[in-house]
């Protein structure tokens, strides 16, 4: 079930401290991402969640990436990435967004979405938020619809859910 599932993903995350930068616990999914039992059971329970409810996977980079395609196979939809400024070839839209410290800009091929497609946006931990929702941006500005934001852990106290106000946000581990 989904709360073995949970503590299976768990034990399979490594916290590293102070990276990238000094007071950030990184989350390493490496050692998940190697579990071909425990990675092939998160792929399951989060196609089989919304299956028939979404016409594309949009996975953010790199770690959704991994995890998005592998979802979007799984559902038998298609791919989309989202990326950091400058890997797309033209034409893309872009949305920049603050940082604690600077600013970041995402990116999306023009073309990747028609208007009226139901989108999953999936990235493999949800911190304060500015990320998932210069996606659900991306996504939107081309009249496609966000059905809903997926990751794997939601760190909780950064309170990622504020940046993402009327949107369904689905997390297999909360911290
Ligand atoms: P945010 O925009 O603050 O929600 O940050 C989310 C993005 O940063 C995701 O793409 C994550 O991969 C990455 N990220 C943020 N915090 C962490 C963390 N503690 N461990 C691993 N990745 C993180």
């Amino acid at each position: 079930d989904r709360s073995a599932l949970a503590a299976r993903v768990h034990g399979l995350l490594r916290d590293v401290p102070d990276f990238p930068q000094p007071g950030v616990l990184f989350k390493d999914f490496s050692p998940l991402l190697a579990d071909a039992d425990a990675f092939s059971a998160l792929v399951a329970d989060v196609a089989a969640h919304w299956d028939g409810r979404v016409d594309l996977v949009a996975g953010i980079e790199a770690r959704g990436f991994v995890l998005g395609a592998a979802v979007a196979h799984a559902l038998g939809r298609g791919f989309v990435p989202v990326r950091k400024a400058g890997k797309l070839p033209p034409p893309v839209r872009s949305v920049s967004y603050d940082l604690e410290y600077g600013s970041a800009t995402l990116e999306v091929a023009t073309t990747a979405f028609a208007a009226g497609d139901r989108v999953l946006v999936l990235d493999d931990v949800l911190a304060t938020g500015g990320t998932a929702a210069a996606a659900c941006e991306l996504v939107e500005r081309g009249g496609a619809r966000v059905t809903a934001v997926e990751v794997v852990l939601e760190l909780g106290f950064l309170r990622g859910r504020d940046a993402l106000p009327g949107r369904e946000v689905r997390a297999l581990l909360t911290s």
